[in-house]
């Protein structure tokens, strides 16, 4: 089988694949002010052949996972489609979506009947009216439906990601543990990142990881190992608690030495990195079924451009105005 590997050895297990730019939340960090077409129709978006033909080249080329995302991925219309195409070709092995969880509670079942192995679910709150807040959308209570729904719809674990804020949520980290105390969530609290819309939200909410890593460890949670699949996240480990805790942070020393991602855009842009570059085009190749050698080749020969690192250190956030055409 042969295998994605840039110039400094990394090998890429993981698509991430943003189907939509559209999103019906505004949250603080992403789309305040909601989602602008700015002239881009859903007709933009790739289509069904277009998604089969991008995400089935790269599982011939060593892909094992792939993500949906956006924007909002369970606002396409086709989504259950979008699943059993991906999930088609044999190498895909776990297919899952990031989702804000507003669709859950009544398509979830569907979606694991299409083939869907695993759930991401972003909840910045448990307080139903900071979630309002935050998200722009009083759904806190369908959220939280949609996720014991898919309990029953036979997931054994689901992921919740939580941007970690300042003064906002990083205060009830008790509450967090409780919530997963008896419930097999992973609860993954991922650090602010700065985006060039959301430089003032940043200097005011942004708090390092590290503090919620040192109250843990206090508290007897251990560190687990990490997958070759496996995302960014150090996930640790209690003995008391069914849950697990996870935590993203872009700003660690040594966060992108094991890149293991690759980001397609929902325009077909390949992205090397979440942050600072203009994507490779893939769309023309994704027009005819006999392209796939090309579009193969071309892929492989863009990941030798990968960077060593992202430069958000140095405040450089590239052209990432936001995370929503791209998938965060
Ligand atoms: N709409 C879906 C959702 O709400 O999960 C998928 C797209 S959303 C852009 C993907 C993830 O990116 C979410 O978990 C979101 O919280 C995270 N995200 C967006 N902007 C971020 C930022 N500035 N810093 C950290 N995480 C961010």
């Amino acid at each position: 089988m042969p295998q994605l590997i840039d110039a400094f050895a990394r090998k890429f297990y993981y698509l991430r694949l943003s189907i939509t730019d559209v999103c019906n939340f505004r949250c603080t960090y992403c789309l305040p002010d909601g989602y602008r077409p700015n002239g881009v129709s859903n007709k933009s978006f790739l289509s069904l052949d277009e998604i089969r033909r991008v995400t089935h080249a790269f599982a011939d080329l060593g892909t094992e996972k792939v993500r949906l995302t956006g924007g909002e991925p369970s606002l396409r219309r086709d989504f259950c489609d979008v699943i059993a195409t991906v999930k088609s070709h044999s190498a895909i092995k776990t297919l899952a979506v990031t989702t804000n969880g507003y669709r859950l509670a009544r398509d979830v079942a569907a979606w694991r009947a299409a083939g869907l192995t695993g759930l991401n679910v972003s909840v910045d709150s448990l307080d139903a009216r900071q979630f309002h807040a935050i998200t722009g959308q009083d759904k806190f209570r369908e959220v939280m439906a949609g996720i014991d729904a898919a309990f029953d719809a036979g997931f054994s674990k689901v992921k919740v990601n939580t941007v970690l804020m300042r003064n906002v949520n990083d205060i009830h980290l008790n509450t967090f543990l409780e919530w997963i105390k008896t419930r097999p969530i992973q609860l993954r609290f991922i650090e602010l990142m700065e985006t060039g819309d959301g430089s003032q939200l940043f200097q005011n909410r942004h708090v390092s990881g590290e503090t919620i890593r040192r109250k843990l460890i206090d508290m007897g949670w251990t560190l687990q190992a990490r997958g070759r699949s496996d995302g960014p996240a150090l996930v640790f480990h209690h003995q008391d608690y069914l849950g697990e805790i996870g935590l993203i942070m872009p700003y660690a020393k040594d966060f992108c030495a094991s890149c293991n991602r690759l980001r397609v855009s929902a325009i077909g842009n390949l992205h090397l990195c979440l942050f600072g570059e203009d994507g490779i085009p893939l769309r023309d190749l994704l027009a005819e079924d006999h392209q796939l050698d090309a579009l193969k080749t071309r892929i492989s020969g863009g990941l030798q451009l990968k960077k060593k690192t992202h430069f958000l250190h140095q405040g450089e956030t590239g052209i990432t105005r936001n995370l929503s055409y791209i998938g965060g």
